[in-house]
């Protein structure tokens, strides 16, 4: 037992230390994720954004060469607009956030913001572009305004607040009796997957980056949280260039297209109407959901009503 707890424990620590002293969230998954062989050419220049188009031609990926995981996918998100990822696990849906970040470059094909390859510009220019709210959010073991504030240092009390609220956890925070000052994470205040996620789009909406990019989480929510993040969403999305691996039927019905990925590839792409119509794998991962999801709610009444 002495020998396995050690060696535990030292990771434990040694993981919690990686996590407060690094300089930002996205750059962790960068640590735990990502081989280091990605770098800067020689004098890249910044992005320069302008319309904060993202354009994805011909793309083809593999971990592992001996098993394609991304085999030509071709999208665009227009300046603005919102594009939804659906499909089964495993498809290679956050491969594709990936690469945009990227954490890896690709096998084939490119990537394009504003016209720019994302593979020539310096990566800290091209991530300070993208906001990320991923589906598990890392807090830090601080106070609810520093991972708010996290998201622009200089922000002020009243821009976190402002924020807090559009991300529809300002009530929350301000019913806790420290209120912002109170302390969250392994020693403080747990907050449910729901709340930190509402805290990192408090986050990102301090960040105000030109693109977005969510996952959602796949875990069940109850229909009022799911509401209440969907509103935050809508709030961060607004007018920027959205990219969402999408779970929620309420992100896939509101987005100006859906791409749904399957292995790899691009098997269905429209808006939502023409997707149902169209009767394939959309169309009955919609029928499938729905029905899950009035059960679930059936469910809960009959719990609430007992
Ligand atoms: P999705 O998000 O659609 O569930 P992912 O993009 O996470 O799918 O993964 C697509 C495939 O790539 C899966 O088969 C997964 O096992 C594999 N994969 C993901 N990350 C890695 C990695 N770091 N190394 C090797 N294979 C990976
Ligand atoms: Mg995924």
């Amino acid at each position: 037992m002495m020998q396995l707890s050690i060696p535990l424990n030292f990771i434990g620590t040694l993981y919690r230390e990686i996590k407060q002293g690094l300089a930002d969230i996205e750059a962790m998954f960068a640590v735990l994720d990502v081989p280091a062989e990605v770098t800067d050419k020689p004098g890249a220049p910044p992005l320069a954004i302008r319309e904060a188009t993202v354009r994805f031609e011909d793309v083809h990926f593999h971990y592992d060469p001996e098993r394609e995981i991304l085999k030509g996918v071709s999208f665009e998100v227009p300046a603005g607009k919102t594009v939804a990822i659906v499909g089964p696990s495993g498809a290679g849906k956050s491969t594709i956030s990936r690469l945009l970040f990227r954490f890896y470059d690709v096998s084939a094909g490119r990537i394009l913001i504003d016209g720019q390859d994302i593979r020539d510009i310096q990566q800290t220019s091209l991530r300070a572009a993208i906001g990320m709210v991923p589906q598990d959010t890392v807090l830090f073991n601080d106070t609810v305004a520093y991972n708010i504030r996290y998201g622009r240092q200089g922000a002020t009390e009243e821009e976190v607040r402002e924020a807090a609220r559009m991300a529809q956890i300002g009530e929350f925070i301000e019913r806790l009796p420290k209120g912002y000052d109170t302390e969250v994470g392994e020693r403080g205040l747990k907050l449910s997957g729901g709340e930190k996620q509402r805290v990192a789009i408090a986050r990102t909406i301090l960040k105000a980056p030109p693109i977005l990019m969510l996952d959602e989480a796949t875990s069940a929510l109850d229909t009022h949280t799911e509401r209440e993040i969907q509103s935050a969403l809508d709030q961060v999305s607004k007018n920027r260039t959205t990219l969402v691996i999408a779970h929620r039927l309420s992100t896939v019905v509101g987005a100006d297209e859906i791409l749904v990925l399957q292995q790899g590839v691009v098997v269905e792409r429209g808006k939502h109407e023409d997707l149902l119509a169209e009767g394939g794998l959309y169309a009955s991962m919609w029928e499938r959901q729905r029905a899950v999801d009035e059960a679930r709610e059936r469910l809960r009444e009959t719990v609430e009503n007992d």
